[in-house]
């Protein structure tokens, strides 16, 4: 078979690139930098993980919305540090038609602006508390880095989760729902992640505090999928999010929110992807298995029979299968579908049809198995699930063999991934060891805090927690 011009482990940006473009998910020559045009089949693959998204979001009971893209200056303004953080990103609308606007209005770069004066209208009373809502929709940040499909760009597809709460902890627990939020859906998509509590200097601009959700890339650098928020009462205020409590107190409403982009996709490529092309988890694969007729001249109808047979098998089993009859030679057709990461292929010819058998072909590990027709609907089951554990274990092994756990910087060396140093708490410490190791401080680790840390190995003192770091995309 083919293999991509550009090796995974040689150079995985070039291969990252080139598989973006071979199997048709976006197209980057749209003429605006950073603004791809999504084409069919990644637009189905993320299509499938909104689903997974909402499907998360209904069960917890959020309700879906749809905000305007556009946010007028004067709603934007309220929040000071969040004008800071967004204020050198945003695009601008000045005019309508010939005519210059009153005021001027943006392109959302996230919601906050947008929703919270209306939240301000429609939280009334303590018993319209807690407000849990989520939104899919396409964001804007003017890019000045190099662009890279999925992980950096200029038109951003987004999920973001926007609640409201009676008080701290009420907001406290809805963080602790969306960590496990997090953990269903990103499992389900084959990727172990890490949380990381960022650090002051590195907050959402407007946040009491954020947590970051990062992955390893093969490329050793983490790449930042999403990120939950607790807000406490800093937009509540500006934006007079309050409500009346039972004994007619007027009170602020604490946030959250937590978001998650199109990165998602991003990570999927870069970590399960090959040299042949995507590997795409079940769940969220367009085809989750293509049948492939092996014909011969003047057995074509059997076999066709066979596949049609299948084929029909499985789609009244809810999977989404494919039979592939163009008139192109198999190898072709191989080729094409293990380019776009379809997790199992089954290949039926004249000889399998009188064993009453089909073959059965992993697209992790190009593994092949005859097993009979009847079994067939059991074994691509059960495949299916042995490939997600497969791409799950398969991503563990690589974050788990590059974290490390150092006491002094000098045992960093040539070690590639994420460092974890003790922490003193200061930011210039923090900053040292980012100049050091060419990296990103990630921020602390939210749930390990098994073994103390010892000195801060830049000025001696004792450490208050571990800090991570890594390069970053
Ligand atoms: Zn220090």
């Amino acid at each position: 078979m083919p293999e991509t011009k550009y090796k995974k482990t040689e150079d995985f940006n070039e291969w990252y690139n080139e598989i973006v473009e071979l199997a048709d998910l976006c197209d980057k020559r749209y003429p605006i930098k950073g603004m791809n045009v999504w084409r069919p089949y990644g637009w189905k693959v993320m299509n499938h993980i909104d689903r997974l998204i909402r499907e998360q979001m209904d069960a917890t009971n959020h309700q879906e919305v749809s905000f305007p893209l556009l946010i007028p200056e004067s709603s934007f303004q309220k929040e000071a540090d969040h004008i800071e953080g967004f204020g050198s990103e945003v695009y601008w609308i000045t005019h309508a038609g010939a005519n210059k606007l009153e005021e001027r209005w943006l392109l959302r770069p996230t919601s906050e602006t947008a929703m919270y004066p209306m939240f301000s209208l429609w939280i009334r009373s303590h018993t319209d508390l807690p407000l849990k809502t989520y939104q899919i929709v396409n964001t804007f940040r003017y890019e000045t880095k190099q662009t890279r499909a999925f992980i950096r760009v200029r038109e951003i597809h987004f999920f973001e989760a926007h609640t409201c709460h009676v008080d701290f902890e009420d907001a406290e627990q809805q963080i602790r729902e969306d960590k496990e939020i997090a953990g269903r859906l990103l499992k389900k998509l084959c990727l172990p992640y890490l949380f990381c509590k960022r650090p002051d200097w590195d907050k959402f601009a407007g946040a009491h505090y954020t947590i970051s959700i990062d992955v390893l890339m093969p490329s050793f650098r983490t790449l930042q999928l999403g990120s939950i928020h607790q807000y406490r009462d800093n937009f509540s205020k500006p934006y007079e999010i309050s409500y009346e409590t039972e004994t007619g107190k007027h009170v602020y409403c604490h946030q959250t929110t937590y978001g998650m982009s199109e990165r998602i996709l991003g990570a999927l490529i870069g970590i399960h992807g090959d040299n042949k092309g995507l590997v795409i988890p079940p769940e969220v694969a367009p085809i989750q298995v293509v049948i492939i007729p092996i014909i011969f001249k003047g057995k074509e109808g059997p076999v066709m029979k066979a596949c049609e047979v299948i084929e029909k098998e499985l789609a009244d089993a809810g999977l989404r299968v494919h039979l592939d009859a163009r008139e192109i030679t198999p190898g072709n057709k191989y080729y094409d579908w293990e380019l776009k990461g379809v997790p199992l292929r089954i290949e039926i010819g004249p000889k399998d049809v009188e064993k009453k058998a089909v073959v059965i072909v992993r697209r992790d590990t190009s593994e092949k198995h005859s097993i009979s027709q009847k079994e067939a609907k059991q074994q691509v089951l059960s495949q299916l699930d042995t490939i997600a554990a497969t791409l799950y274990a398969n991503a563990q092994k690589l974050l788990d063999e590059h974290v490390y756990r150092l006491q002094t910087a000098e045992e960093v060396q040539e070690k590639k991934g994420i460092i974890e140093l003790p922490w003193c708490g200061t930011e210039d410490c923090a900053l040292e060891i980012e100049n050091l190791l060419d990296g990103n401080t990630l921020g602390e680790p939210v749930e390990d805090t098994t073994t103390k840390a010892s000195a801060c190995p830049v000025c001696g003192k004792p450490a208050k927690t571990w800090m991570r770091y890594a390069k970053t995309y």
